[in-house]
């Protein structure tokens, strides 16, 4: 059988152009000399040669791995050593850096960026960097609320550890030799893999110079949305905001107009779970926020070229538009404003004790001929009374998510954690049969039993029949997802905080 999963693969590379027929015996020998088999089998699995080639290579793979682990060719058959193992095999049939690089700016040049991003995101799904069907199995939803829909993804995309896998690790010294130094690092392309560091034998990365500056454009191997991208700095450096950031940003997007791009801010607490290497996200979507409308437009007598707004949103956003040069200079100018800013009445300290608090998440793009960046106020400061952070979410909610609201949340699109799969099936359950109040005694239900207290007696004066229970939850997880973005706004959406927010257009 072995021998027929290797002539699948090959089919599959064949199939999708990643080899030429020319290199059909040299592809074999590779995976050959990858198996330890000294020669070729004589048979082709008549059933799978005959069924059409499957757009997916998972399971061929998963075929080749389960051999593998059985003949003793893994260290252990756990889902980590699988994928190291199923990704060498995978890298026999991608193209080498120089050659990718070059067939992208080639494309770029003669058909532009759309065509040329095409061909990236197409060919990292066939060498299967982007795992595109594990992606499926994200549950995504919309809920509309007072600032429009909103999205959530449920991520289930990044598998958990299996219990083995967490013994081995503990058992087995960490390999702490600082390689590659992160998993944002250049040194990633290609990188073979270990128990804890993912393989990345057939990531690709594409140098970019944006802002004067070495960049590298990848994508994510998990795709919370279309084309999910990560812009990072060639240098292993700590995520900082300066005023150059947003020239680097519509550097990036008259680069690639068709996409979005934006970057976490800067700070603990306010910023994404990865502040050591400098890196931003981008993607062929429009995230939420892109849709908000403008509650009041201005002028900034600096900036007269520069359209500026405070857009509906339950964040405190502000939107430019304009040419290049002026938007990236009245972004600078709003950014340094703010990191200074203070105003005592809505509590806001732009710095304590050599700490700054003041910071901002950016998301720029280019929509109808015009250059557009919007600039979400950030304050990560914290009190005895919120040590978690002022202008973040209340503990009410860390049921539903506990991580910092990062650029993605920001603008509209909830990452939640895969728990919450198992524990929504759950709660619907006992919902459904009348026994909320076992919540309390379980453990993984306990934290959300207040939240669901506080909402289901809405429901229950309307009432309401067994097979609405996950919709309203869906829906609840939405209305929660706003509110905790409502408690991140730094200028609250009552007459104190839209007065607050004046204030501070007024210093502009
Ligand atoms: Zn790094």
């Amino acid at each position: 059988m072995i021998y027929a999963h290797i002539e699948n693969l090959i089919d599959y590379a064949l199939a999708n152009k990643l080899i030429d027929g020319r290199d059909t015996v040299w592809a074999r020998n590779a995976l050959l000399g990858i198996l330890h088999l000294p020669a070729a089998g004589k048979t082709r699995c008549s059933r799978r040669a005959a069924a059409k080639t499957p757009q997916y290579p998972a399971e061929i793979l998963a075929d080749i791995s389960f051999w593998a682990a059985e003949n003793n060719l893994l260290p252990a058959d756990t889902a980590t050593y699988r994928e190291i193992f199923e990704t060498s095999l995978m890298a026999v049939f991608t193209r080498r850096p120089s050659e990718t690089e070059a067939r992208f700016f080639h494309i770029y040049k003669k058909s532009g960026s759309r065509k040329a991003t095409d061909w990236f995101y197409k060919y990292c799904q066939q060498v299967y960097y982007v795992k595109a069907d594990c992606a499926a199995k994200n549950i995504v939803w919309r809920t509309q609320t007072g600032f429009g829909p909103l999205q959530l993804a449920i991520n289930l995309a990044k598998p958990e550890k299996d219990p083995k896998e967490i013994a081995l690790q503990s058992k087995t010294p960490a390999v702490n030799n600082g390689y590659p130094r992160c998993l944002l690092c250049v040194e990633n392309e290609g990188y073979y893999g270990r128990l804890n560091h993912p393989p990345r034998q057939n990531l690709r990365l594409l140098p970019l110079k944006l802002n004067g500056a070495d960049w590298y454009f990848q994508y994510s191997p998990y795709v919370y949305y279309n084309e999910h991208s990560i812009i990072l700095s060639a240098e292993h450096k700590p995520m900082q905001i300066t005023g150059g950031t947003f020239k680097t940003l519509l550097d990036f997007v008259r680069m690639f107009p068709h996409y979005f791009i934006g970057s976490n801010a800067d700070l603990p607490l306010v910023g994404g779970s990865i502040l050591n290497h400098e890196h931003y996200q981008a993607g062929r979507c429009a995230l939420p926020i892109e849709k908000a409308a403008s509650v009041k437009n201005f002028k900034v007598k600096k900036f007269p070229q520069v359209s500026f707004d405070i857009i509906r949103w339950p964040m405190s956003a502000l939107r430019l538009r304009g040419g290049k040069n002026d938007v990236e200079e009245a972004a600078a100018y709003v950014f340094e404003t703010w990191r200074k800013y203070g105003d005592a009445q809505a509590g806001i300290t732009p710095h304590s004790g050599g700490k700054q608090h003041n910071t901002v998440t950016p998301l720029a793009r280019f929509k109808k001929g015009k250059y557009e960046l919007d600039i979400i106020l950030r304050n990560n400061r914290t009190t005895a009374a919120r040590p978690y952070g002022l202008f973040n979410t209340s503990p009410f909610y860390h049921n539903i998510k506990r991580e910092n609201i990062g650029l993605l949340e920001t603008a509209g699109l909830a990452v939640l954690p895969g728990r919450l799969k198992n524990e929504i099936a759950q709660i619907t359950a006992l919902i459904q049969r009348g026994k909320i109040e076992k919540m309390k005694d379980l453990s993984s239900l306990a934290q959300h039993y207040e939240w669901v207290k506080a909402f289901l007696p809405e429901y229950e004066k309307e009432g309401y029949k067994q097979s609405d229970v996950p919709a309203i939850i869906a829906g609840e997880i939405g209305l929660a997802f706003c509110k905790i973005l409502y408690d991140c706004a730094v200028f609250k959406h009552d007459a104190a905080g839209k007065e607050a927010f004046l204030r501070f257009i007024n210093k502009l």
